[in-house]
């Protein structure tokens, strides 16, 4: 369905949770969040039903996220009902990969095509710090799984923060020469002023493609449909290769294609918006699927053309990126 600036929304974000078995200083507090409550959040089957209406208007590429996706019960059997609806979306996942070295092959066998899992840091004292928890290696053997489970290409999300992780923007690259791994730097969003990293300054990604240049001339590589706004790189005689994703200072509003839900229901047309509405008033208050996808379309039709940030009138969003699911 188009929106009414002529944007083709193809790609739903679906939260299926806010809880999180991390606690990154950037996106949660330590303590302090009241997760919803069960009743709250929407049960499989109504998020079923919510993909459903989506997949009638045009959706193509779901993306299950959180919270963390992993830690809800029954996800893979989740992902293999997204992947069995009528279209047959393409079935994705964002992770921060803790849980994901025993998920992985269940979850391609699911219909699972892919995995993105957001890791800041290579060093286990800095993820200690910058997650409030252990567990570098089980991410690692997450990653290691996944590309062992034929989920492809893997995806490594980093945000390069000033300061906390901007000298190692290189070990990151290097990842590449090894593994057939897309490793991606994405600019800080700083949506949350309140958290600790909340107002920590992101690395612009024309300062990180001057810092990669160090490694060698970088071969760019053609524009693919699954790499979103991403612009790729190569090392020469990589097997993987890089991504650069200048959410901030892109602009690329013209081209957003997404819709998001949040765990509670809700439909938000932007990341960086306050405008939801609320699913719930249909699923629970027995209407029926024309009436469901009515309000997906009024969501789509509410899209706001382009987000404020930056600019004197942006305030910040009402959720957490915990609580959107990125
Ligand atoms: N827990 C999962 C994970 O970490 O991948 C999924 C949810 S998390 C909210 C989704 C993505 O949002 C992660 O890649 C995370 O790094 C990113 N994120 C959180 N806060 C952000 C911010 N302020 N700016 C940019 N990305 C952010
Ligand atoms: Fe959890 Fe992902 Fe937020 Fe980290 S970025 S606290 S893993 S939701």
């Amino acid at each position: 369905m188009l929106d009414p600036f002529g944007r083709s929304i193809e790609y739903l974000r679906l939260s299926i949770t806010d809880r999180c078995n991390l606690r990154c200083r950037y996106c949660m507090p330590e303590e302090g969040v009241p997760a919803l409550e069960h009743g709250d959040i929407l049960s499989y089957e109504e998020l079923l039903r919510v993909a459903r209406g989506c997949v009638a208007l045009g959706i193509r590429k779901i993306r299950v996220t959180g919270g963390e996706p992993l830690v809800r019960r029954g996800v893979v059997d989740f992902i293999a009902q997204l992947a069995a609806l009528p279209e047959a979306p393409e079935i994705v996942l964002t992770t921060n990969g803790l849980l994901l070295a025993g998920m992985a092959a269940s979850l391609k066998a699911a219909g699972l095509t892919r995995v993105n899992v957001s890791l800041d840091t290579l060093r286990p004292e800095r993820f200690r710090n910058l997650t409030r928890r252990d567990g570098l290696e089980q991410v690692l053997d997450g990653l290691a799984a996944a590309e062992a489970a034929g989920l492809d290409p893997v995806k490594v999300n980093a945000i390069p923060l000033k300061g906390i992780n901007d000298d190692e923007l290189l070990d990151f690259a290097r990842l590449t020469l090894a593994h057939p791994w897309e490793v991606r730097f994405i600019e800080f969003m700083p949506i949350s002023p309140d958290l600790e990293y909340g107002s920590a300054t992101g690395i612009p990604m024309a300062e990180v493609e001057r810092q990669l240049q160090t490694l060698g001339p970088l071969e760019p590589l053609p524009r693919r449909e699954s790499a979103g706004p991403a612009r790729l790189f190569r090392i020469p005689g990589a097997r993987g290769c890089l991504g650069l994703i200048p959410s901030v200072s892109g602009h690329f509003c013209p081209e957003c294609n997404r819709l998001r839900i949040t765990a509670d229901g809700r439909v938000r047309g932007c990341l960086f918006g306050n405008q939801e509405i609320d699913l719930k008033l249909v699923l629970r208050g027995g209407g029926d699927d024309a009436a469901l996808v009515e309000l997906l379309r009024a969501a789509i039709c509410a899209k706001p053309e382009k987000h404020a940030i930056g600019s004197p009138e942006f305030t910040a969003p009402n959720r957490r990126m915990q609580g959107i699911g990125g």
